[in-house]
């Protein structure tokens, strides 16, 4: 009965589809993020996150490490954009020159690869940070020519050393700011007036959600309505932080809906995968770590026993989550896919 009533927090307003349009957009490999959900028909779906590497490395690691997944055909790879941060240069005179670089360029390049390559939608995440609204246009348009449909829709972090966000002058500053200027393109109004109805764009838009709450915000009840207000501003659909104990994420959902949203909302999965995540995660996300599992890791005598802690625990997430009728498990890959494909391997 409580997988049921769980069961029933998973269920959309509209889940009626039309099958022809389906048959048609699964051919050209060119669907919603939320048409796949609809498809699939209450089946839980299986997709990941990627990070682009970082400038001058290959992206056959980035493909070598996608392969592996492959079999359990995700209908949508998320691929991650970073922040840009200051390096220093050395002058060779003993001088530093700061510079500010994106040192992971290439998001909607390696969407389109992937796409390519794979034949599957790919979702860049596009931000608020370091973009003005105006660059924000020009990557959706590129977008809309890629037959990039999706987009996830973010404020960034702060730059590494600024104690708070502050938004590129002629910039987004929230996530809700930066899907209304998504929604308003869908309606075919570009930035300075100019309307075109007939070549549109029909983003798909997905954003953040916090079961723990986002770590500036004061309550989760406050964090929220902050959430209330992106959907209502036109975000599809919600990929959560990740998290480690499932009964965060069944409270969310359920508070979620108490306010109406009810969009689909997508839980988001990180295998712990060493020592170190013990004290990272935490910190940098704010979220609590299960006794249980801080135990588990903490007996482990190598690296392999904390990578299987790590994989053993989230496929226990996972099973819980498909079982309650999440409509797709997300991933958190961080670049690496053997330990998600054990995972994949027993849930999928
Ligand atoms: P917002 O929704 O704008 O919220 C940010 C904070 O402001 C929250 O505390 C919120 O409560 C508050 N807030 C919102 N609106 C208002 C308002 N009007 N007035 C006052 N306060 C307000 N980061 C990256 O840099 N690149 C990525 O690719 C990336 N991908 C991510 C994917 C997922 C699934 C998730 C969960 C996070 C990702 N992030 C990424 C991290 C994200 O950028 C950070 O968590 C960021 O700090 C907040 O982004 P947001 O879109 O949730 O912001």
């Amino acid at each position: 009965l409580q997988i049921l009533q769980i069961k029933n927090l998973f269920k959309v307003s509209s889940c009626s589809i039309n099958l022809k349009l389906y048959t048609l957009n699964l051919k050209l490999k060119k669907m919603k993020v939320t048409d796949h959900i609809a498809a699939a028909n209450g089946d839980t779906l299986f997709s990941f996150e990627i990070i682009p590497p970082q400038k001058g490395k290959s992206i056959q690691e980035l493909y070598d490490n996608i392969d592996p997944l492959m079999e359990f055909k995700p209908p949508f790879i998320d691929v991650t954009t970073s922040r840009e941060e200051y390096i220093y240069v050395n002058k060779g005179n003993g001088l530093l020159e700061k510079k500010l670089t994106r040192m992971r360029p290439g998001t909607l390049g390696i969407c389109a690869s992937i796409k390519h390559k794979y034949n599957v939608d790919t979702v860049p995440h596009v931000l608020c940070g370091g973009f003005t609204k105006e660059e924000t246009e020009y990557l959706l348009v590129d977008c809309h020519y890629l037959g990039i449909d999706n987009v996830m829709a973010l404020r960034g972090d702060a730059m590494k050393d600024e104690q708070s966000f502050i938004p590129k002058e002629g910039g987004n500053h929230y996530a809700a700011d930066l899907v209304s200027q998504i929604h308003q393109l869908n309606q075919g109004n570009y930035l300075h007036g100019l309307k075109d109805i007939e070549h549109k764009s029909d983003f798909c838009i997905g954003v953040a959600g916090y079961p723990e709450k986002h770590l500036e915000s004061p309550s989760l009840t406050s964090d929220l309505k902050r959430l209330k207000e992106k959907v209502d501003a036109g975000a599809d659909y919600v990929v959560t932080q990740m998290f480690f104990d499932n009964s965060k994420f069944f409270e969310f959902v359920a508070k979620a809906r108490e306010i109406g949203i009810n969009v689909p909302i997508i839980p988001g999965i990180k295998p712990i995968a060493v020592q170190r995540h013990l004290q990272i995660l935490p910190q940098i996300f704010r979220i609590d770590l299960p006794e249980d599992l801080i135990n588990a890791v903490e007996k482990c005598k190598t690296p392999a026993d904390i990578r299987q802690v790590g994989v053993e625990w989230a496929i226990q997430q996972s099973l819980e989550l498909k079982a309650a009728g999440v409509p797709f498990l997300h991933y958190y890959s961080m670049g690496k896919s053997e330990n998600i494909r054990q995972i994949a391997s027993k849930v999928f």
